[in-house]
């Protein structure tokens, strides 16, 4: 009861970076319903990312959008000094935006990896040391990063995306050490395969194979994830975790 009475006053401000679609929309939802200050990143996706908001302002929600490509140093620190001039502070910071590419190794270009490196892993590294300050500051904050399987197990022809999430698993162990003196908690999430564009391109018959493979026979749903992340920020006591959530895929 005490919890909900706080949580109702409190108002706490989460950004969150690509969110204009997929498991970074759903999360907004989630946490626009717990009444989040939320400042949501899109790149490319402007419609979408307006859509949410008009949907949530009828609500009567806190909801500001701003595009910034989160793979670019100077576009994040616009993110941060937009969501402090609206907001004030900064309690949660969510790396949700990811891409992924499926080739053979040996087809990977430089431009590939530069650009999957830089998406998926440099922009955890951005967001984390631009926000950071404020959460040392004041000794409270929380970061969650999207990580994938990939991170943990390596897909076969996934060897940038693997690589990129590896190094987000990495980096969020190494920061949690680091940060949780200043009651920072640092975690990533690492789901399993998830309904949402990013799988679009798979066949109905390869989601059948997949979700055999599947102890509980499912894809995930991007409430699956936006589920574990309001847990994440509501718990106080962990961090430097990997928590995979994938219907016992791997386990
Ligand atoms: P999605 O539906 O393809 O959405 C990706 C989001 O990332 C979009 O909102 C996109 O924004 C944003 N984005 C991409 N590049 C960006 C950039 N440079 N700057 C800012 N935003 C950018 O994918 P999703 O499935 O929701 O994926 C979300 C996260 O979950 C990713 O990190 C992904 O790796 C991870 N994940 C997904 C799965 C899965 O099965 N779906 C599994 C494991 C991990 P715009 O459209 O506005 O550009």
């Amino acid at each position: 009861m005490e919890e909900v009475k706080e949580k109702n006053i409190t108002n706490k401000t989460v950004v969150i970076t690509g969110a204009s679609r997929g498991i970074g929309a759903e999360i907004v939802r989630l946490l626009a319903m717990e009444n989040y200050n939320i400042v949501l990143n899109y790149n490319k996706s402007e419609n979408e990312a307006k859509q949410i908001q008009e949907d949530l302002l009828k609500q009567n929600k806190k909801i500001e959008i701003f595009k910034a490509d989160v793979s670019k140093r100077e576009e994040v620190k616009q993110l941060i000094d937009f969501t402090l001039k609206k907001f004030k502070t900064i309690d949660v910071l969510i790396n949700n935006a990811g891409i992924s590419q499926t080739k053979l190794f040996t087809d990977i270009l430089d431009e590939d990896w530069n650009k999957m490196l830089q998406t998926n892993l440099s922009s955890v590294f951005y967001c984390c040391q631009e926000v950071l300050p404020i959460m040392i500051n004041k000794k409270d904050g929380c970061i969650i990063n999207i990580s994938s399987i990939w991170g943990i197990t390596g897909g076969s022809c996934e060897v940038t995306y693997s690589t990129a999430k590896a190094g987000v698993n990495g980096l969020t162990k190494a920061l949690a050490k680091e940060v949780g003196p200043s009651n920072i908690r640092v975690n990533a999430i690492a789901p399993g395969i998830i309904k949402t564009e990013m799988n679009s391109y798979l066949t109905e018959s390869e989601k059948n194979e997949i979700k055999e493979e599947i102890p509980l026979n499912k894809i995930g749903m991007p409430i699956d994830i936006a589920k574990c992340v309001k847990w994440l920020i509501e718990d106080k006591y962990t961090t430097g975790q990997i928590i995979s959530i994938n219907g016992g895929w791997y386990i």
